[in-house]
């Protein structure tokens, strides 16, 4: 096990072997509090390894905020147990509780990167969770996940999320050098939608100057449309203070010199989270989401994938915060919706919090906190009702309507959880129109 100090800032020789250790995983499944709304999942990021192969330059994993031992892409820590504490989460029922997705891969590993082929880890994984009846979300950037589309067909819904910053093979390569080519990425998108699966494109990083120029993502959105992803979600690069930073800089220093002034102002602010001016980046943030919405391409995971990845207490929390976000980035006031938002945040925090020390409650079967939590947004205190069938609109919206203390949300809320309407993530319409004047 060759360990050593965090990695030096510099751009290191792509093909130096892998070194592996092991961790022991200590836990396995855990439960939020509120589902996730970035990638729409209720269950805590499941990761057998730590530490990357794939090598992405502008990998946040490298950053020291997560203490990743040793070199970042070169020295591979696995979780070798992880897939027998799962198994034992799935055994002892503590995924029988609640309803939500799952979700594979974290901000400092792959769960198919080059090593996985080898040692199926994440396979073994997918195989343990797969009794429990939750969905997966799965994020990567590796084709080798297709390998595992087979074991994704026995879970009642997967969405499989693939990363693709840019078309252009060698920008890629320069970026992300041992990740599969964009060509592979977009495959993977097809086969899934093919297999039937809900697929989309986290267009993030966009590097400014490298691929977040506006002929580079109108062909990136293009090739997502083509490949019949169902969202782009497109974000800009951080780069936080430290090694991270100082090793994309030195890349642009050694491979894209003429660029190496812009990213001194943009960066200027040296910001801990590693974020951009905001003079620079919220314009292409808000550029980039009109463009996918002229196409017809929603800007994050929308609704009609998540509400079946979610039970409807957690998707309803997931649609209010992403409404937040793409209101606010069209202009419009977003404060009796934040208002709002955090009222039901911490209504259902609590909520949930109860249930969940309901012993009683906790033998029923199928999801008894997930069916309760439905019943209460329907009003009804004792009775429990299926999972996701469709509730009744008026007895939602009053409830709601307490909950919320904004009628006018509450009736909207109410139609779409009844499925009466759906949210569509492009014109930002159901009953609720955008206020006229307030566009962009
Ligand atoms: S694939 Fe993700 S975790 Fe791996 S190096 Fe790239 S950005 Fe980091």
């Amino acid at each position: 096990m060759l360990f050593r100090p965090p990695a030096a800032c510099a751009i290191l020789p792509p093909m130096q072997p892998l070194r592996l250790s092991k961790i022991v995983a200590k836990s396995g499944l855990s439960r939020a509090p509120l589902a996730e709304p970035f990638l729409v999942s209720l269950y805590r990021a499941l990761a057998p390894y730590r530490g990357c192969a794939h090598g992405c330059l502008y990998c946040d994993g490298r950053a020291e905020k997560y203490y990743v031992e040793g070199q970042f892409d070169r020295d591979i820590a696995v979780r070798a147990n992880l897939a027998q504490v799962v198994a034992a989460d799935v055994a002892a029922g503590k995924a029988a509780a609640e309803f939500g997705a799952v979700c594979f891969g974290s901000g400092v590993t792959d769960a198919w990167q080059p090593v996985e082929a080898e040692l199926g880890l994440t396979r073994s994984l997918l195989e343990a969770l797969q009794p429990a009846g939750l969905p997966v979300v799965i994020l990567t950037k590796n084709a080798l996940v297709r390998r595992d589309f087979d074991l994704l067909k026995k879970f009642p819904k997967a969405l499989v999320i693939v990363t693709l910053t840019t078309t252009d093979p060698e920008t890629a390569a320069l970026l992300e050098p041992e990740a599969s080519t964009p060509e592979e990425r977009l495959q993977v998108v097809r086969e899934a939608r093919e297999a039937g699966f809900s697929a989309g494109i986290m267009a993030m990083p966009l590097c400014p100057g490298l691929s977040d120029q506006s002929e580079q993502t109108a062909a990136l959105f293009d090739a997502a449309q083509a490949a019949d992803a169902q969202f782009v979600f497109p974000g800009g690069l951080t780069l936080r203070p430290g090694c991270q930073k100082q090793l994309f800089i030195d890349m642009v220093q050694a491979r894209r010199p003429a660029l190496l002034r812009s990213y001194s102002e943009i960066y200027a602010e040296n910001r801990v989270s590693g974020m951009p001016l905001k003079s620079y980046a919220a314009p292409l943030q808000r550029g980039w989401e009109l463009d996918l919405a002229r196409s017809g391409m929603p800007a994050r995971i929308p609704w009609t994938v998540y509400k079946e990845l979610l039970c409807p207490a957690d998707s309803l929390f997931v649609l209010l915060c992403h409404m937040q976000e793409l209101y606010s980035a069209r202009g419009v006031n977003i404060r009796p919706l934040k208002a709002a938002t955090d009222r039901y945040a911490e209504w259902l925090r609590k909520t949930r919090a109860s249930l969940r020390r309901d012993k009683k409650l906790l033998q029923q079967p199928n999801f008894p906190v997930s069916r309760r939590l439905t019943s209460l947004l329907q009003g009804k205190r004792s009775e429990d009702l299926p999972l996701l069938q469709s509730l009744e609109e008026n007895d939602m919206a009053a409830s709601l309507g307490a909950i919320l203390q904004n009628e006018r949300l509450a009736a909207l809320c109410a139609g779409l959880l009844n499925g009466s309407h759906d949210f569509d993530y492009c014109s930002l319409q159901v009953s609720l129109a955008i206020p006229a004047g307030t566009e962009p």
